[in-house]
């Protein structure tokens, strides 16, 4: 490679910072001065370069520290958190996290959040065994869909917004995340005033605050039912919550009863209602079908 020119332009130095080349090597490949390279690199928010050689030290360090179990797990040999009993590694005066460097080795990249083993063994760090948060929240979607738990509400029922702050368990089960931080807080400080739930403003609203999604895509009632027709009581009126739902889900009142085709008792799943009309269009469905093909379905 040729010399540059001595006064290199900010441009240069840009495109080798954004290739990730160190201070030292633009330094000497463009001569130019070390403090305008670094005064750049802190103006663009580039990270300082971590030199091939640290992170080789790094990860060596950690491998020298691990011990594979028996049953295909990974142990860690080192230091422990006092307390906690959470692996620790101490390298050249800064801490680390072995599990998110066990998360690093395997992904190629920094983790979201923390890093924690989906094995089922407390502070296993095998590369293939640790998640971090966004991994986490993946795999319980993924478990959520297995299960036909598709749907999530507008708001928790304290108002906040699931698109936000909905969380996951690991069965998939939703549970809001902002609810969780303020139940802590009120735990740590019980003089914090008790959440109040806001009121619904509309049916629709309050039908939603008594409903959760079960197993294969039905949604079970959790409200009031009154003689056996799950009802949602709002502002001093009381409206079947099959009509409700029906009416959410299809943008239209029902005509006659609105009523689960689905074959789960009592489902308010919206896309599992049919009214009289839909029953009669799928019972002449049925006819033709017999017609056609012979014997009942
Ligand atoms: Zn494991
Ligand atoms: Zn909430
Ligand atoms: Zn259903």
């Amino acid at each position: 490679m040729s010399p540059r020119p001595v006064n290199a332009t900010d441009t240069d130095i840009i495109a080798m910072l954004r290739d990730g080349h160190s201070n030292t090597r633009i330094n000497r490949e463009l001569h130019v001065d070390k403090a305008r390279v670094s005064r750049i690199r802190t103006q663009l928010g580039l990270p300082q370069h971590a030199r091939a050689g640290q992170t080789r030290s790094l990860e060596q360090k950690w491998a020298d520290n691990t011990r594979p179990t028996d049953d295909g797990h990974l142990e860690w040999t080192g230091e422990h958190a006092k307390a906690s009993g959470t692996p620790i590694m101490r390298h050249k005066q800064g801490f680390y996290s072995p599990a998110a460097l066990a998360f690093e080795i395997k992904h190629g990249r920094e983790p979201q959040g923390y890093v924690k083993a989906h094995c089922g063994r407390a502070h296993c760090i095998a590369p293939d065994h640790v998640s971090d948060a966004a991994g986490r929240r993946q795999t319980r979607l993924e478990e959520r869909a297995r299960r036909g738990m598709t749907e999530i509400a507008a708001t928790c029922r304290y108002g906040h917004d699931l698109s936000e702050h909905a969380k996951f368990e690991p069965d998939g089960t939703l549970y809001c995340g902002q609810c969780n931080t303020l139940n802590k807080q009120v735990r740590r400080d019980p003089s914090l005033p008790r959440r109040t739930r806001p009121r619904p403003a509309t049916p629709g609203e309050s039908f939603r605050l008594h409903t959760e999604p079960v197993d294969g895509g039905h949604l079970r009632w959790t409200g009031y039912v009154a003689h056996g027709v799950p009802t949602v009581c709002h502002a001093g009126s009381a409206y079947s919550a099959y009509r409700i739902s029906f009416r959410l889900h299809h943008g239209r009142e029902p005509v006659g009863r609105a009523m689960p085709t689905c074959g789960k008792d009592g489902c308010l799943a919206g896309d599992h209602l049919a009214d009289r009309p839909m029953r009669e269009a799928n019972r002449r469905a049925d006819k033709a079908y017999a017609a056609i093909f012979g014997g009942a379905s």
